[in-house]
C-alpha cells in the first residue's frame, strides 16, 4: 500500500495536501499536534476522495514522542510503505530581535528545523532500502529572503532549505528526491490575524494564495514525473520575489 505522511495535516496547507494526495490514490497519514477534531475533518475529506488514511498525534519537535508514535508505527506497519513524506508542520512566534525571548526562538526553531530532522530520520531508512521516495519540505519566502520580525522563523526555514540541498545529494542515487516549496502569503489560520488587504497590495497578483495552490505543486513533486528534480526550492508566492 502506498502511503503519504503529512506533518501538520490537520489544518491549512497540510490539510489541502492530504486531500490532494488522497486524490492521487495515497493512503494518507495525517499528523497533528493537538487539534484532533480538525485532523478527523481532514480524514473525512480524504475519505470523500475515495481514499483512506489515519490520524496520528505527535509533536514533531519532541524527539521521544516522534520515536514512540511514528517509530512504532513504522515498525508495526511493514506493509504500509511511506513513499511520500511532506514536512509541513510549522509555527510562527514573531517578534523583533530586540524583544525576542529565548522561548520564541527555541519554539520556532525546534518545531520546524529539529522537527524536520526527527521525522525524516524515522522515514528515510525504509525509502533508501526500497530505493524510492519523495521528501517535500514546506519552507517559506522568509527562509529565502528573510523577514523582519521573523529571525527565528527565517532561520528555521533557511535551515531546512540547506538540509534539503544536502540530503538531496546524499540520497539521489537511491531514487529518493528531496525538494522544498516556499510559499509566500497563503490564507490559513497562520495568517488569519495579518492585514490581508494591506499585504496583498505588495503581491503582484494582488491576493493571498490558497492552500490548494500549494498542494498542486506538492502533488507534482510527489509524483513519479518529477523523478529528475531534486534539491530544488520552488516559490509559490503570486510573483512576490525578493
Ligand atoms: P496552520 O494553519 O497554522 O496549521 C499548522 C499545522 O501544523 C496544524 O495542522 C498544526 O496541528 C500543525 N502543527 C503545529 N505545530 C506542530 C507540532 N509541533 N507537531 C505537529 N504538528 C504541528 O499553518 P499553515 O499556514 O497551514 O502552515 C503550514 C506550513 O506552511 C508551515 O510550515 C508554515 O510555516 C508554512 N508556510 C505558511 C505560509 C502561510 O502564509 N500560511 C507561508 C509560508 C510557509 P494542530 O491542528 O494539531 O495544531
Amino acid at each position: 500500500m502506498k502511503c503519504a505522511l503529512i506533518t501538520g495535516g490537520s489544518r491549512g496547507i497540510g490539510r489541502a495536501i492530504c486531500v490532494k494526495l488522497a486524490e492521487q490514490g495515497y493512503y494518507v497519514i495525517i499528523n497533528y499536534k493537538g487539534n484532533e477534531a480538525a485532523a478527523i475533518e481532514t480524514l473525512e475529506a480524504v475519505r470523500a476522495k475515495g481514499s483512506d488514511g489515519e490520524v496520528m498525534k505527535f509533536d514533531v519537535g519532541n524527539e521521544a514522542e516522534v520515536q514512540a508514535v511514528l517509530g512504532t508505527w513504522v515498525e508495526q506497519n511493514k506493509e504500509k510503505q511511506v513513499e511520500v513524506l511532506v514536512n509541513n508542520a510549522g509555527i510562527r512566534e514573531d517578534n523583533l530581535m530586540f524583544w525576542m525571548n529565548t522561548a520564541q526562538w527555541t519554539n520556532v526553531v525546534n518545531t520546524s528545523l529539529n522537527g524536520w530532522f526527527y521525522v525524516t530520520k524515522q522515514i528515510l531508512n525504509n525509502m533508501l532500502m526500497k530505493r524510492y521516495g519523495r521528501i517535500i519540505n514546506i519552507v517559506s519566502l522568509s527562509g529565502i529572503k528573510g523577514m523582519p520580525g521573523q529571525t527565528n522563523y527565517s532561520a528555521a526555514k533557511a535551515g531546512i532549505i540547506g538540509a534539503t540541498k544536502a540530503l538531496a545529494q546524499e540520497v539521489a542515487k537511491r531514487g529518493v528526491t528531496v525538494n522544498a516549496i516556499a510559499p509566500g502569503f497563503i490564507s490559513t489560520d497562520m495568517t488569519a490575524e495579518l492585514n490581508e488587504k494591506e499585504l496583498a497590495a505588495m503581491v503582484p497578483m494582488n491576493r493571498f494564495g490558497k492552500p490548494e495552490e500549494v498542494a498542486e505543486a506538492v502533488a507534482f513533486f510527489a509524483s513519479k514525473g518529477s523523478s529528475y528534480i531534486t534539491g530544488e526550492v520552488l516559490s509559490i508566492n503570486g510573483g512576490l520575489y525578493t
